[in-house]
């Protein structure tokens, strides 16, 4: 726990602007958000990576985002969409390595961006999308 930023603002030693609790989640404000009203969801239980985590705590923290999201839009946040962002492992851009669910409110011209241009997109054929569904189906089992 002491290794853990995310576990110590759980525990209550380390101080966080908390927005949602309950027994399997926790919402509060990012520290260094991307615009005004970042929210970040954790499970209460240490989880470093998704494949740690069990499926109910999951939904629970997919639950509590939906909730954050929508109250965020009823409130005095300039928000007029957000963007749901989880980074699982350091090759994703994970830095904390505690599970968390980013949610960030947007608004036309706020400069933030997850684009995914033409330069990022492969081409590849229906063959190749089914051999690769089959595997990932594969692996599902
Ligand atoms: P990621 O790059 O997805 O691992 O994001 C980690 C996020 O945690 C960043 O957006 C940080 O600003 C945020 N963060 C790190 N430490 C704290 C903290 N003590 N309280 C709130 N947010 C934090
Ligand atoms: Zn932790």
């Amino acid at each position: 726990m002491e290794d853990c930023i995310f576990c110590r603002i759980v525990a209550r030693v380390t101080q966080a602007s908390i927005v949602y609790s309950d027994e399997k989640a926790l919402a509060f404000m990012d520290i260094q958000p991307v615009n005004t009203g970042h929210v970040l969801v954790i499970p209460t239980h240490h989880a470093s990576r998704l494949a740690e985590l069990d499926e109910e705590t999951g939904a629970q923290m997919f639950r509590v985002a939906m909730w954050v999201a929508e109250s965020l839009s009823l409130s005095r946040v300039k928000c007029e969409g957000v963007n749901l962002h989880l980074a699982d492992g350091e090759a994703a851009g994970q830095e904390v390595m505690h599970v968390h669910l980013h949610i960030i409110p947007r608004f036309t011209g706020d400069g933030f961006g997850i684009r995914f241009g033409h330069h990022n997109r492969l081409k590849p054929d229906k063959k190749e999308l089914d051999k690769v569904a089959l595997d990932i189906r594969k692996s599902m089992s």
